[in-house]
Formats: C-alpha cells, structure tokens, sequence
C-alpha cells in the first residue's frame, strides 16, 4: 500500500513540483492549500506523514500542529519554514513537530527526511498491552474477555489478534490487507468479507449502539480506525 504524504502549503507551484516528485517515489500525495482545510485532511485522511508550511491562510502551521497533538495525532510532521522564520520553527518543535526544512530546499534532502521520519513511524508502534482500558471499557487480551457496562463477553482468538493489531495502530487507519497479512497470514486468505464479519461481530461487543460506533469506524474504500481511548 502507498504511503500518503499531506502536504499543507499555500503556493500552489510549491505543490505541484512536490507532488509530481513524490508521486514519482511512490507515494500518494494529497494537498490542502490552507491551515483549516489542512487540518481537516490531517483528521479524515490519515496521512503517513504531513508536510507543513507556516505561514498559511485561516490557520497557521504552528496552530494546525498544536491541534493535532492536542488530539493524539502521531503522524510525523516535517514544517516547511522560510529564510526568518527561525523563532517559529523552534516553536513549531516544541509543539511537537519532529523535523524542519527551510525553503528553498533540496528534493533529495526533503526526500531522505521523509524517509527516515516514515522509518521512524512504523519502528515506533506500540505493541499492544495485556490488558486495555478506555473509557468504561476492559479489555482483557490474556483471558480473551470484554468488560463493558457490568457485562462480560468472550472474545475468539481472531478477534483478540484483529484487537491488539487496533490497539496498536490506534487513531491509524487499518486497511483490510493489513489485517489480512498481520493476523490471516500468506497462506489462508479468507475474502475480505469474512474480515467484515469478524468487526461485525466486535462491534457487537465493543459498542453501545453497534450501529453508530463510537470505537471501530469504517473509512470508505481503505478499511477500519479504531479510535478507543484516543
Ligand atoms: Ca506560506
């Protein structure tokens, strides 16, 4: 699966000459020409990785970068900073961005930063705990139960492993292929409808109203978030 790169700017050539790059390297590029719109696309799309100018119309990288952390958004930000901006990109590091550029830049530099910031990412998932709590939820990945409102249900091998992979890549989308490759394997690969059946009937014991979930929601076309204690 690509790798998709957010590119937060306002200077559209700027934009076209790195998506053009990036999308040469593989990678698949999506751009928000302003800091609320950014922030929006950080929020719904699930980025790899986000590259973020300051100085920006309606909301301002430092802004967009600080709100992001607030709501527990790990995705790697590199800031573009121009020639002066020096307090800002000191600020935006505080904030919580991990690396800078200043413009102009090199491609080859921004691409080997890219890279090692997307390294970085996945070296640094979390495995999961042996026992998960959120909200007014347990679960318990030993002894394969959910506590939830006084009640206990059982969970089934497959549906802790789809579990500790959620838990794990919290606040991350999930594709389908990824649960098939993490917890099916090479070997036995069911349809991509049994995995739906398998969140079905998670929903069933993690959600109030499985209808409405609050915990695993659907992305259209990529696969599963799980937002629990996020
Ligand atoms: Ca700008």
């Amino acid at each position: 699966m690509k790798e998709k790169i957010l590119i937060i700017e306002d200077e559209k050539e700027l934009i076209s000459g790195l998506k053009l790059n990036l999308e040469f390297e593989s990678y698949e590029v999506i751009s928000a020409l302003d800091g609320e719109e950014g922030l929006t696309k950080a929020l719904k799309e699930a980025p790899d990785l986000i590259l973020l100018d300051i100085m920006l119309p309606k909301k301002d990288g430092l802004d967009v970068c600080r709100e992001l952390r607030q709501q527990n958004v790990t995705t790697p930000i590199i800031m573009l900073t121009a020639k002066g901006e020096e307090v800002d990109k000191v600020v935006g590091l505080e904030l919580g961005a991990d690396d800078y550029i200043t413009k102009p830049f090199s491609l080859k530099e921004l691409l080997a930063r890219i890279k090692a910031h997307l390294r970085r990412g996945k070296r640094e998932k979390k495995a999961a705990p042996s026992v998960y709590h959120f909200n007014d939820i347990e679960i318990d990945f030993i002894h394969f139960k959910i506590f939830r409102d006084g009640k206990e249900f059982d969970l089934t091998s497959l549906e802790v492993e789809i579990l500790k992979h959620f838990v794990a890549y919290r606040g991350e989308v999930v594709s389908r292929e990824d649960l098939l490759d993490q917890i099916w394997g090479h070997e036995k690969y069911p349809s991509t409808r049994t995995i739906d059946n398998h969140i079905l009937k998670l929903r069933k014991k993690l959600e109030d109203d499985p209808t409405k979930s609050k915990y695993i929601f659907s992305v259209y076309g990529e696969g599963y978030r799980f937002m629990g204690g996020l």
